[in-house]
Parts: C-alpha cells; structure tokens; sequence
C-alpha cells in the first residue's frame, strides 16, 4: 500500500483529516465531497496513494472496476433513485485539483447538473 505523506487523501485514509465516510474496506475509501457539486457527491477512492488516471495501468483494472461498481451501490444506501454521474477529472487541463485518484459520484435533483 503506497502512502504519500503530503497527499491530503492519503491523510484522510489514515485519519489524520476527518471525512464524513460513506464506505470503507481494505482497498477503497468513499467519504462526503466537502464542497459537493450535486444534492448527493460522495469521492471514492483506492487506499493507496495513485495520483491520477494517468498513472493507471491494466493492473490497477480489477480496482477501477471495484470504485465504479461501488458508486451505483452508494447512490441507492443514499437514497438517489433518478440517475447519477461518475466523473474523473485528470491533470491541470482535466480540472484535477487533488493528485490522489478519486472517482466523482453525484446524485440527486437536477436544478445542479450543467456541464
Ligand atoms: P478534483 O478537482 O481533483 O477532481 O476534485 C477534488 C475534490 O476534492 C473537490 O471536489 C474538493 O471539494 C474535494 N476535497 C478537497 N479537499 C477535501 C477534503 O479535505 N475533504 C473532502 N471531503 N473533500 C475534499
Ligand atoms: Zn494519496
């Protein structure tokens, strides 16, 4: 398991910043976006320090899969019945501000969507 000590969501995993956590097992983390964009936006990431999409190889697919497959399952604990959208943003062009890998997952009342 690869730790970055500056990386801020490596610090959330090992508790030193709190989140308000949706779920938790040995390989992922998903907690509360502390400015949501959406009624519902939970961050799903992988315990271990990956600092973007680019950085992704086809060993790493097993635990995409994992951080795609758990989004729907948090939309429906959460109470999100019409639809929502897994994002990830990737590099400085792509708008990725935190360079731990996290997979977006927004749900809820529309008023909020636009792009
Ligand atoms: P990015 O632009 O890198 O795809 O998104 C980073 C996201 O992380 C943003 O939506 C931002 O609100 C969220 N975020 C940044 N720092 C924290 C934090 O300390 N706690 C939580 N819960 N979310 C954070
Ligand atoms: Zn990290």
């Amino acid at each position: 398991m690869s730790h970055d000590p500056n990386c801020i969501f490596c610090k959330i995993v090992a508790g030193q910043i709190p989140s308000r956590k949706a779920y938790e097992d040995e390989e992922l983390l998903a907690f509360h976006d502390i400015h949501p964009w959406a009624p519902v936006h939970v961050l799903i990431i992988p315990k271990t320090h990956i600092a973007s999409m680019a950085d992704v190889t086809g060993d790493h697919a097993p635990l995409l899969g994992r951080m795609a497959a758990l989004g729907p399952r948090l939309m429906k604990e959460l109470g999100v019945t019409n639809g929502f959208r897994h994002v990830i943003n990737t590099g400085a062009d792509g708008g990725q501000e935190v360079y731990h890998l996290h997979l977006h997952v927004m749900g809820g009342p529309r008023p909020w969507l636009k792009g």
